[in-house]
């Protein structure tokens, strides 16, 4: 019996670091970066915090800022071009999840033959390589893409998130610095929130769970369950955003290790038809995907729980399991998640879906390594 571990090869994380950006790079002998990021990143002036530091050691980035929320693949292929007109020798993801993962995907569609699209990458398929090296320098307490094999694109022609995963897709380097999480509204603050403890939470109660990925599963709860409500409260409060910030990368180390499940199933199809945020379709669906999962893996569910604080060591399982599915029902009262209806869904449009989505989740392998499967009715 064997495990695979994998992690970015070098982590920075702590206050400051985005400034240590230029030591980073000069560590692996890269002097062209091509940077990747939103629009938003240009016009508020924070991609400076990552130009700045590089222009002031005598590199001249490139920056690609044509990304968008959930990247399709005809955004990386406009990127890849991108990439390719300029003689650069690394990709520097800077952002939340969106311009990471586009970073990520324009390495794996750059190191493929001319004519290939993102869909040939869709798991189950590995994609391996990468044409350059990606540094992640996430934006957002979330995604922990900075730290995970995967990358998630719009198969725009189908309206599919797709799941793409591989070594390509892995960053060499994350550069993790908490500070640039202060300019993030309630809102982000909350849906990345939640998106990270979905993480840390799929990870541990995987079937695909191992002793590895646990420590990071569970020292990531531990940051974030007690944090989020404080750094949706107090938006400059840098202990909280300082646990947010590392429990999310920690929380992708987890997943990455292990994998996420039903949550993260089912979150996928409905951002993809409906543009929900990610992280808020995972919060729409973490009580209730708990409720149906609680009992097949109660000493799991019992041992995050306790992890999260909301129950302690001498509590029984049973106790301590109801104790997380009602902290996640409080979670999302007290970080205003909204229902699908409320949040402006058609409910006809909803059920209309209902099938298809069914059908894609169940397609994404996420939910087979849930402790409970359910069959598309369910
Ligand atoms: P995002 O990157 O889409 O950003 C959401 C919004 O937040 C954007 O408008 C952005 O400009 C803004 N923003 C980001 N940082 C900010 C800051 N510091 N201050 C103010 N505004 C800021 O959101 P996300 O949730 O980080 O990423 C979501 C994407 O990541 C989805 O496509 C999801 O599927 C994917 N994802 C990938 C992985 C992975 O392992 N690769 C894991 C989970 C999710």
């Amino acid at each position: 019996m064997t495990t695979t571990f994998v992690s970015p090869r070098l982590l920075m994380i702590g206050g400051g670091a985005v400034g240590k950006l230029a030591e980073v790079l000069g560590q692996f002998g890269f002097s062209k970066p091509l940077v990747v990021t939103d629009p938003w990143m240009v016009s508020s002036g924070t991609v400076e915090k990552a130009l700045a530091p590089l222009r002031a050691a005598g590199i001249t980035a490139g920056v690609f800022s044509d990304t968008v929320p959930d990247p399709t693949d005809t955004v990386i292929e406009a990127g890849v071009a991108a990439m390719k007109a300029g003689d650069y020798d690394c990709l520097v993801g800077f952002g939340g999840g969106s311009p990471m993962d586009t970073a990520k995907a324009m390495a794996i569609l750059g190191a493929a033959p001319a004519g290939a699209k993102m869909r040939d990458f869709k798991v189950p398929a590995q994609a391996n390589r990468g044409a350059l090296p990606v540094i992640g320098v996430p934006t957002t307490a979330g995604t922990g893409s900075e730290a995970t094999r995967f990358t998630v694109i719009t198969d725009t022609e189908r309206d599919e998130k797709m799941l793409i995963a591989g070594l390509g897709a892995l960053p060499l380097a994350a550069v993790v610095d908490y500070e640039l999480t202060f300019s993030l509204p309630a809102r982000i603050t909350a849906d990345t929130g939640i998106d990270s403890l979905t993480h840390a939470l799929e990870a541990f109660v995987s079937k695909r769970a191992n002793d590895e990925a646990d420590e990071y599963a569970l020292r990531a709860m531990r940051l974030i369950a007690p944090n989020l409500r404080t750094a949706y409260a107090e938006p400059s409060n840098g202990i909280a955003r300082a646990a947010m910030m590392k429990g999310a990368t920690l929380a992708g180390i987890a997943f990455s290790n292990s994998s996420v499940a039903l949550v993260h199933g089912m979150s996928r199809p409905i951002g993809a038809h409906f543009h929900v945020p990610h992280g808020l379709s995972n919060a729409m669906l973490l009580p209730a995907v708990t409720e149906y999962s609680l009992n097949a893996a109660l000493p799991r569910y019992a041992e995050a729980a306790r992890a999260m604080g909301v129950a302690t060591a001498a509590e029984g399982d049973q106790s301590a399991a109801a104790r997380l599915l009602q902290e996640l029902r409080d979670l999302n009262r007290d970080l205003a998640v909204p229902t699908p209806a409320a949040y402006g869904i058609d409910p006809a449009a909803w059920n209309a879906l209902l099938p298809t989505m069914a059908e894609q989740a169940l397609a994404s392998g996420s939910p087979a390594n849930n402790p409970a499967v359910p069959a598309a009715e369910e």
